[in-house]
């Protein structure tokens, strides 16, 4: 059986690192990527949500589209694919992260949290103690790290780091913030023996909705060699790229479309030691793509 758990931080093993990054931000990582030979080859199988936008009012939606219904329907195919995780990106709640909203969510997710752990990041339209209460039993121990809530999921072939990029609730910009930057940068600094990869809501652009310091994330991940994506949301868009060795996956809604062009859906995700494989499965919006695969190699330490 592969290793999973839910690691929130805790305020004590962020004393602990954040001492040890708090010279500099970007000072986690001068050494390479020390892999240990004994790393197995197997793989990780993740299923990938993200903006799914669930509102209390099941009839509630946008440019014609029914998030709680999208969400429904994917359930049964995200379990049909036995993941050993879902991860779902942020933007979980409608607008505002009413308790309603995330009461809806629980429900919706029950019969996938019966087959495999569910972690969830925030996003603007996320609301942090709401979210909290709403899922006190489903996540267990929460983060006591200075308002955020970040995961870290375990597997030999590479190590899930979920950010919490939720600034204002509603306001589209997102940050990540120095303590929180810090810790990354700390904590990747100690834990280099396998690919890491990272997911935050927001895009990696500059200004309007964008990452504030998106720019101080990429300081803190280029000096990291073992750090090999970044996985986001926020714009409702599916699209890989590459920017300065990281691929950036950016994640479809599955509750609305922005554009006609773009997929409504989830990503289903196979790591494995040297990189991972992506599977587009679109519901709705442009299903051109559904089915479409991306093979990703992981840049070398
Ligand atoms: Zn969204």
């Amino acid at each position: 059986m592969p290793i999973i758990f839910h690691q929130p931080i805790n305020r004590r093993s962020f004393l602990k690192v954040s001492t040890l990054g708090a010279a500099s931000i970007v000072s986690g990582c001068k050494h390479t990527e020390n892999r240990s030979s004994s790393s197995p080859t197997n793989e990780f199988r993740i299923a990938l949500l993200s903006d799914t936008h669930i509102p209390a009012d099941r009839v509630n939606g946008h440019r014609g589209f029914n998030p709680w219904e999208n969400l429904k329907k994917i359930v049964p195919s995200v379990i049909s694919t036995h993941p050993e995780a879902v991860i779902l990106n942020g933007d979980a709640a409608r607008l505002v992260g009413l308790p309603e909203d995330y009461r809806e969510l629980a429900a919706l997710i029950k019969p996938i949290a019966r087959t495999s752990p569910i972690y969830i990041g925030l996003g603007n339209h996320d609301h942090r103690e709401n979210f909290h209460q709403a899922f006190s039993k489903e996540l267990g121990k929460r983060a006591n790290l200075t308002d955020k809530h970040v995961l870290i999921v375990e597997h030999p072939v590479v190590r899930v780091i979920v950010l919490d990029s939720l600034d204002i609730v509603n306001k589209s910009p997102g940050l990540l913030g120095e303590p929180q930057l810090k810790w990354l940068a700390g904590y990747l600094g100690q834990n280099s023996d396998r690919p890491v990869v990272v997911f935050v809501h927001h895009t990696l652009g500059v200004g309007g909705g964008n990452l504030i310091d998106a720019a101080q994330l990429f300081s803190v991940l280029s000096s990291c060699r073992h750090v090999k994506a970044i996985f986001y949301g926020h714009s409702h868009v599916w699209e890989n790229t590459v920017r300065q060795g990281l691929h950036l996956i950016n994640l479809p809604a599955v509750g609305y479309n922005f554009k006609d062009t773009q997929p409504i859906g989830w990503v289903s995700a196979q790591f494995h030691s040297s990189g991972v494989n992506l599977t587009l499965h679109a519901i709705g919006g442009n299903t051109v793509l559904d089915g479409s695969k991306h093979e990703l190699t992981w840049n070398a330490a």
